[in-house]
């Protein structure tokens, strides 16, 4: 198949980048594994008009929108391979679709690390967070656990005591510098540094934090820093250029990266990491690539 745009990853940058370029008739191929990085949320938080909706009811309205679009097809599968080629980029997913894309849009997210506590998954997404902006909101007068180990969960939890109250921070087994722990005291914030043993709760919402020694405690929510890695190799494997924090480099105005024919949007860059910001983003990289491909043809400078 010969398309105009490949787009790698059908999240809120994807599909975004889909809708405005088949407003622009441009023949656009969606392929998504469908592991968008909120799924495990039950609402979104943030994103103005939307407040509340499921990630899951949210993408499957953009998808049924993007439908009416007869240029634009989506596949549920993953790209493994791709390179630039004379018409632009050589691609093939792993149902055996193959073709030639002119440009490439990749809207492929980030993979967070989630700590390894037992109970977590059931309790992530729902009572378990790491974005305060998505999430800290709705916790105001609850108690909440900061997790990190050394300086790390400190840090978030002094940052969380702007948004919440009673904040304990827990470092897992783990020291917290003597500066950072005067910080903590300077905000009237505890520590518990004995190593977690397990997370309870029920229905998704968190009750108890149990240690390896000393008392339980009592939580409604928590919060992480832990880090995040890219959802896809295609950045690396084609040479784009990152940031120290391993972030795509794209064009401020364009979206598009050191390879010139290939975008990205939303998460890869690891600018501000929000679905407003991905949406914001995905649009601009479909404009871009649409005036790219207006100049091409002559129909603009
Ligand atoms: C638990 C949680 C809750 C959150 N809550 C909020 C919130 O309330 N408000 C908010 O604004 N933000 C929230 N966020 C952040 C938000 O999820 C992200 O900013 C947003 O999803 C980024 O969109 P994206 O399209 O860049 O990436 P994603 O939504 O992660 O989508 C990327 C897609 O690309 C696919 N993909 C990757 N590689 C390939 C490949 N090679 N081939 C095919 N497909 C591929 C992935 O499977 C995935 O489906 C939350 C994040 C988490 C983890």
């Amino acid at each position: 198949m010969n398309i105009d745009v490949l787009i790698v990853g059908g999240g809120p940058a994807g599909l975004s980048a889909a809708l405005i370029l088949g407003r622009c008739r441009r023949t656009v191929l969606v392929c998504d594994d469908r592991q968008q990085r909120n799924r495990a949320s039950k609402e979104i938080h943030g994103l103005l008009g939307s407040n509340g909706r499921s990630p899951a009811q949210f993408l499957q309205e953009g998808r049924e929108e993007l439908m009416r679009h007869e240029s634009v097809s989506m596949r549920q599968a993953r790209v493994t391979e791709m390179e630039p080629c004379e018409d632009g980029f050589r691609f093939a997913c792993e149902d055996g679709v193959s073709g030639i894309a002119a440009r490439v849009l990749l809207a492929t997210g980030i993979v967070d690390e989630i700590p390894d506590l037992p109970g977590i998954h059931a309790l992530y997404g729902v009572s378990v967070h790491h974005c305060l902006y998505c999430d800290g909101f709705e916790y105001a007068g609850q108690p909440v656990a900061a997790y990190g180990k050394g300086d790390k969960g400190a840090e978030l939890g002094i940052m969380m005591k702007y948004w919440i109250d009673d904040i304990v921070v827990c470092s897992d087994g783990t020291e917290v510098s003597a500066a950072v722990v005067k910080r903590l005291e300077q905000h009237g914030i505890s520590l518990r540094t004995e190593p977690v043993r397990e997370l309870h709760g029920a229905r998704g919402i968190l009750s108890t934090i149990a240690f390896e020694n000393g008392p339980d405690l009592s939580r409604t929510g928590m919060f992480f820093s832990t880090g995040c890695h890219q959802g896809s190799d295609l950045p690396l494997r084609l040479g784009c250029k990152r940031d120290e924090k391993g972030g795509v480099i794209t064009d401020a105005l364009t979206e598009e990266t050191t390879v010139p024919g290939l975008y990205v949007a939303g998460d890869v860059s690891r600018d501000v990491l929000l679905v407003a910001v991905a949406i914001a983003e995905g649009a601009k990289a479909a404009v871009a690539i649409n005036k790219a491909f207006l100049r091409r043809d002559g129909f603009c400078n």
